[in-house]
């Protein structure tokens, strides 16, 4: 009982000298202040520019962890096709499997970095304006496959060659 009682006290004393004293760590400085401070911010996961609002990335997410939700202003990306919804990123449900970002169009399809990433979005930002018109780089067996994944009703959006 008393070797108990000594371990816990030394697990105490041991984590006391974490916190305070930063021995055995091995997160970063500001992390370890923003968890302190409880401003703990999440990376940005989506990038709104690069988005296309297809909804493939909720289609394909199998825990359901980003949920498509109505823009108040829909905006028209190109003649024929208007952007009305935008992923909402749950990170407390994700499993970071990135079926997200690697079946998202902006990369799989036109090879750009995709409008989505749980870890971090990053800064470039695609122009759907102009990406949509580009022809596609890939047959139209992959093309299908990918739609057949992500969509439950975005093949329409998109014409086999
Ligand atoms: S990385 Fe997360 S959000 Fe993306 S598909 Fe996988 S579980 Fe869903
Ligand atoms: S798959 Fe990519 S383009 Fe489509 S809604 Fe998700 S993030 Fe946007």
């Amino acid at each position: 009982m008393k070797s108990i009682f000594l371990i816990f006290l030394k697990g105490i004393y041991v984590n006391i000298l974490r916190i305070l004293f930063a021995a055995d760590r091995v997160t970063s400085k500001d992390i370890r202040n923003s968890i302190l401070q409880g401003k703990v911010k999440y990376p940005q996961a989506v990038n709104d520019e690069s988005c296309i609002g297809c909804g493939g990335c909720a289609n394909i997410c199998p825990v359901e962890a980003i949920e498509m939700v109505p823009l108040e202003k829909p905006i028209e990306i190109v003649k024929g096709y208007t952007k009305t919804q935008t992923p909402k990123y749950d990170p407390l449900k994700c499993l970071y499997c990135f079926w997200c970002h690697d079946n998202c169009p902006i990369y799989a399809f036109y090879g750009k970095p995709g409008a989505i990433h749980p870890r971090e979005v990053g800064e470039f930002k695609a122009d759907p304006s102009k990406l949509l018109q580009e022809p596609i780089k890939l047959n139209a067996n992959k093309i299908k496959e990918i739609i057949d994944i992500m969509a439950k009703d975005s093949s329409k959006y998109f014409e086999e060659v």
